[in-house]
């Protein structure tokens, strides 16, 4: 079971190197890199000519919906998406039916990513509370033992700052990182879009950036005192950038991710009603979106997720206020960050690179993010020329809900490689 990937241009910021080489997989690992490898006898050969050779992509945010809502998506098609989009590994959040609170849902979650997955590794994240319910602690030592890689209420706040407090408290010697969906709910209570000029124009009760920065700002203050790792999820103002960036300087364990939604698109695409265009938090001003590109690119923002919410089509449909929160994003991730970011000269290729790959995989002590010798064979090949119009009716996930049909873009995924085995459809 070998494999050598021949003369792609290897970007691999774990180990700095940015150099068309070769890459020789052996058993499921990273036999060798470098120059000229000769093909040893009974190996497969993948001819990577024009292609950028990565780490394998980390999404650490994806919403599986299994078990419960199975007719949003699954863990068979959801890791089907991964694969098409380019991820290797995904991290699913907590917030099924039953919730992700005690180990028997994680075990049924890992066992049908066993059984029924496409090959991209998934790693549960468990709930802090109870039923998401902000009320008491979930069953963390057991969610932990069972293999959830981190914790969070995700799609709700835990508004009840003791009880945050004392989950990370309690984690802190697991190692596992408290994620926290950083909303305000009082201050966001009825809100459907950004507060601000276009929501007063549009006549949309809106929900300000504060409800975002109080809460991360709580988080930063609760990191500090407990001494865990607190990781924001989806962050999106550039309030929550600076207060991030301060705390870092401090020395505070606090992380971040941005999804590729609240770096390409603003407020302003709410204009056109497109229930695809709601999600919380919401798509925010201009200034906050080149807010969190700068925090990306320095590294206030640690890494990219897509925060992928697959909704059924009568869930967006319809009015505005009543649409569901989210989009799907595993499918589109990376050609709109390469064609949005990258080909206009915003984000420079090996940052985004590393934002996809080496950062999370630190982040949450997984395994993969590099392409070192004995590291997993986890690799994302990428054309930086293909070109293609994004349609949902191809998705590989059970859902459409995209605010990007029709929007066309060059270069994307190529080939997904999940411990030395191809994994593209
Ligand atoms: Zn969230």
């Amino acid at each position: 079971m070998s494999l050598l990937i021949r003369n792609g241009r290897v970007i691999d910021p774990a180990s700095s190197v940015d150099a068309v080489q070769d890459v020789l997989v052996v058993d499921g690992r990273i036999e060798r890199v470098g120059a000229g490898i000769q093909a040893p006898g009974g190996v497969q050969i993948l001819d990577a000519t024009g292609k950028v050779v990565c780490p394998g992509f980390i999404d650490i945010h994806v919403h599986l919906r299994e078990p419960g809502y199975e007719y949003k998506e699954t863990v068979a098609t959801g890791t089907r998406a991964a694969a098409a989009g380019g991820f290797t590994a995904v991290c699913c959040m907590a917030n099924t039916s039953p919730v992700n609170d005690n180990g028997s849902i994680t075990e049924y979650i890992l066992d049908r990513a066993r059984t029924e997955g496409s090959g991209v590794r998934v790693y549960p994240i468990g709930a802090v509370t109870r039923g998401l319910e902000g009320k008491e602690l979930a069953e963390l030592a057991e969610l932990r033992d069972a293999g959830c890689v981190a914790f969070s209420d995700d799609g709700r706040c835990v508004m009840n700052a003791d009880l945050y407090r004392r989950a990370m408290e309690y984690t802190l010697p697991f190692g596992a990182p408290v994620i926290s969906h950083a909303e305000d709910h009082a201050l966001a209570r009825g809100g459907v879009m950004n507060e601000g000029v276009v929501s007063t124009e549009l006549g949309l009760p809106g929900i300000p950036a504060a409800a975002e920065d109080v809460m991360v700002a709580r988080d930063v203050l609760l990191a500090e005192l407990t001494g865990a790792h607190v990781h924001i999820a989806h962050l999106s103002t550039a309030g929550a950038v600076r207060i991030v960036r301060e705390a870092k300087a401090r020395g505070v364990r606090v992380t971040a991710e941005v999804t590729p939604h609240h770096l390409i698109l603003t407020e302003e695409a709410v204009r056109n009603w497109d229930g695809n265009t709601r999600m919380a938090p919401p798509l925010r001003t201009r200034r906050d979106a080149e807010a969190v590109l700068e925090g990306l690119a320095d590294g206030t923002i640690d890494c990219i997720a897509t925060d992928h919410a697959p909704h059924a089509t009568s869930e967006k449909e319809g009015e505005f206020d009543r649409a569901a929160n989210g989009i799907v994003g595993l499918e589109t991730a990376v050609a709109l960050l390469l064609d949005r970011l990258v080909r206009p000269g915003l984000l420079p290729l090996p940052t985004l690179v590393a934002r996809l790959s080496r950062d999370p995989a630190r982040l949450l002590s997984l395994p993969g993010g590099s392409l070192a010798p004995g590291a997993p064979a986890d690799v994302t090949i990428l054309d930086p020329e293909a070109t293609a119009t994004i349609d949902p009716k191809a998705f590989r996930s059970k859902s459409r809900n995209t605010p990007f049909a029709g929007w066309s873009l060059t270069g994307g995924p190529w080939k997904t490689i999940v411990a030395g085995t191809l994994v593209t459809a």
